[in-house]
């Protein structure tokens, strides 16, 4: 029986743990994409294709030419573009495909959280008096707070910010996680923060300075998700996998 290729479109934890508990797989041939935004990736347990599809009619045309039989959206929660490329190419090649996605954090006691629609919108709810900020929002997005130039920021991403902040006051720190609660306590107190700008990523790796500023009293400023209508989506690997295995029974009886 030959194998059922499965595309992965990837850049996140969960790609990575999908794609490394389906390696063993004899009856499955996954290939996992990449945007190729990240100057060194992580390797990966799988072959793995990088860079844009060429919008969702590029992206339906490679489902076609590689016989992809299943296609899992395991894409950042924020970014938006390909998943709903993704839902376009799904239905243009007739291909299944569902998404998964890791739940949202919700505020509990003691966190002080300004919930914000967008990037743009986090920039306004710094307010306009001075303060220390620490952006965590990623590079590609960060220019937008050149619109408060007033503030003191601290920013932290896994590549540089390319063209850096046009702010009097930046600094600029690269890392890629995943952080613990201590170190991102020592941090936040040692470079004196007062506030935190955030995407409502979810997930644990991420999660470590949201603890530390519910422990120092820091205001969180957070970027929450947009609406996402499009492909049916999952929470979980565990759940990720029951799904391919419900989807690709057909295909698998069939000897595809
Ligand atoms: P985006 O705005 O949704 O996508 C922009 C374009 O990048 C897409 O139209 C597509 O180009 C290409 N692309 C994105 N993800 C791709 C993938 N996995 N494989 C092949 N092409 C991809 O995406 P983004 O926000 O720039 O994020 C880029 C990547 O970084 C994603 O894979 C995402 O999982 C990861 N990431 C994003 C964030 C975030 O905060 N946005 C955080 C962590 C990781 P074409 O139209 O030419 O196909």
């Amino acid at each position: 029986m030959g194998k059922v290729r499965i595309l992965i479109l990837g850049g996140t934890t969960e790609a990575r743990r999908l794609a490394e508990r389906l390696v063993a797989r004899t009856d499955l041939d996954i290939v996992l994409s990449l945007a190729g935004r990240t100057a060194e990736p992580l390797p990966l347990p799988v072959p793995v294709r990088s860079g844009g599809f060429g919008g969702p009619e590029g992206l339906a045309r490679f489902l076609r030419q590689e016989a992809i039989s299943l296609m899992i959206d395991a894409t950042h929660p924020f970014a938006e573009r390909i998943s709903a490329n993704a839902t376009e190419a799904a239905r243009l090649a007739d291909v299944p495909a569902f998404s998964l996605r890791r739940p949202g954090w919700e505020p509990v006691d003691g966190d002080r959280w300004i919930s914000v629609a967008n990037v743009a919108a986090a920039v306004e709810a710094l307010g306009p008096s001075r303060r220390r900020v620490f952006l965590t929002i990623g590079r590609q997005e960060a220019y937008h707070f050149n619109a408060a130039p007033q503030h003191n920021y601290f920013v932290r991403s896994i590549d540089p910010v390319e063209p850096p902040l046009q702010v009097p006051d930046a600094a600029y720190i690269l890392s890629a996680g995943p952080f613990t609660l201590e170190s991102e306590r020592r941090l936040l107190q040692a470079e004196r923060i007062d506030v935190i700008v955030s995407k409502n990523s979810g997930g644990t790796a991420a999660y470590a300075k949201i603890e530390a500023a519910r422990l120092l009293g820091i205001d969180v400023v957070m970027i929450e998700r947009g609406t996402s209508a499009g492909l049916p989506a999952v929470t979980s690997i565990e759940a990720a996998l029951d799904e391919i295995d419900h989807r690709l029974s057909p295909a698998m009886k069939r000897g595809v």
